[in-house]
C-alpha cells in the first residue's frame, strides 16, 4: 500500500527539528485518529496558542456577519476555550498561571485588532471576503496539503491570503515558500483564480511582543519552486516512514536538546533522557546492524 503523506507548516516544522517526534506524532496514526497521545500532553501554553486560533475563526466569522463582540465577550469565550483545550489534556495548571494565560491571549487579541487588514474588515471596506478552514486540506498528486489561509480577502481583483500565526518562529529564509504554499492551495481547491499573480500573500504573526506582517507577491516562478520543495519533503517524510518500518530505533533524534525539552514523547524516547549518549547509542546500534547484514 503507497503511504499517503499529509504535508502542513506544523508537520514540517516538527520533521525538520526531529523527524522520529514527526513519526511518533504523523507517522502512524491512522487518518481518522484525530486526538492522540500528542494531544493530550500539549504544553498549556500550546493549548493558550490552540484557544486563541479558535477564538480568532470565531470572532472573524462574526465579524463577517455583522456582529461585534465586546470585550467581556471575548475573555468570556478565551476563558471558556481554554478551559476546554486544558480538560482534554493531562495536565493540571494552577489558578493563577491559567489566569496568567488568559491575559496573554486577551493581550494578543487586543493588539490583534489593531491591525490595518482586520481594522479594514471591521469598517466594512471590503465586500467579498471569507474566513477559511485551515484543518481543510486539497489533494495534489498522491499527498494531501494543509496550507489552507486563514482569510480571503479580494481587493480590486486581486485575492490577498491572510494566515495568522498565534507564535511566529524567527524570520527565515522558507517563509516565502510556505507562504506561496497557500497559492498552491487555492489553486487546487476551486473557485479561486489559476494564475499566479491573481494572488498577494500576507501572513501575520505574533513575534517578539507584536504582530508582524509579511507580504509577497507570487508568481509562476515561486509557486513552481515552492511545489518542488514541498515535493522535496514529502520524499524525506516518505523515506522517515519507510525507514521507521524496518526499525524504529534508528529513526533520526532531535537536531537540538531544546526540541527535546519541550517534546512529548520525551518519556519514551532514549533523546529525552540524554541526546548525546541516545546518539552515541545509535550510531552503534547502526554500526551493529551494517556488520550483521554484511556478514549475511
Ligand atoms: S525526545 Fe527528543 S529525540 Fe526523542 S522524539 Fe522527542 S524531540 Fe525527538
Amino acid at each position: 500500500m503507497v503511504q499517503k503523506i499529509e504535508w502542513s507548516r506544523t508537520r514540517r516544522d516538527l520533521f525538520l527539528k526531529c523527524p522520529r517526534a514527526w513519526y511518533l506524532r504523523y507517522g502512524h496514526q491512522t487518518y481518522s485518529s484525530g486526538i492522540n497521545e500528542f494531544q493530550t500532553s500539549r504544553r498549556p501554553w500550546d493549548l493558550m496558542l490552540r484557544a486563541m486560533k479558535e477564538i480568532l475563526v470565531e470572532r472573524l466569522e462574526d465579524m463577517r456577519e455583522g456582529k461585534q463582540w465586546s470585550p467581556l465577550l471575548l475573555e468570556h469565550q478565551l476563558k471558556f476555550s481554554l478551559q476546554k483545550q486544558i480538560k482534554q489534556t493531562s495536565h493540571n495548571i494552577s489558578k493563577r498561571y491559567f489566569e496568567a494565560l488568559l491575559r496573554y491571549a486577551n493581550h494578543r487579541f487586543a493588539m490583534l485588532w489593531r491591525c490595518r487588514i482586520i481594522r479594514q474588515l471591521e469598517q466594512r471596506k471590503y465586500p467579498c471576503w471569507y474566513v477559511l478552514d485551515r484543518t481543510e486540506s486539497v489533494p495534489i498528486g498522491t499527498r494531501r496539503i494543509y496550507a489552507s489561509p486563514d482569510l480571503a480577502v479580494l481587493i480590486q481583483n486581486r485575492w490577498h491570503l491572510v494566515r495568522f500565526d498565534m507564535q511566529s518562529a524567527p524570520k527565515k529564509t522558507s517563509d516565502e515558500f510556505e507562504a506561496n504554499a497557500m497559492v498552491l492551495w487555492a489553486k487546487h481547491h476551486g473557485g479561486f483564480p489559476q494564475r499566479e499573480y491573481s494572488y498577494r500573500l500576507h501572513t501575520i504573526g505574533w513575534r517578539r511582543g507584536f504582530w508582524h506582517t509579511e507580504t509577497f507577491q507570487p508568481n509562476k516562478q515561486s509557486v513552481k519552486q515552492c511545489y518542488k520543495l514541498l515535493e522535496y519533503d514529502c520524499n524525506a517524510m516518505l523515506e522517515v516512514h519507510q525507514y521507521a518500518h524496518s526499525n524504529l530505533a534508528l529513526l533520526p533524534l532531535a537536531n537540538s536538546k531544546k526540541t527535546c525539552e519541550s517534546c512529548s514523547f520525551r518519556a519514551r524516547c532514549p533523546g529525552g533522557e540524554n541526546l548525546v549518549i541516545a546518539r552515541h547509542e545509535q550510531t552503534m546500534l547502526e554500526l551493529a546492524q551494517q556488520s550483521a547484514s554484511s556478514k549475511a
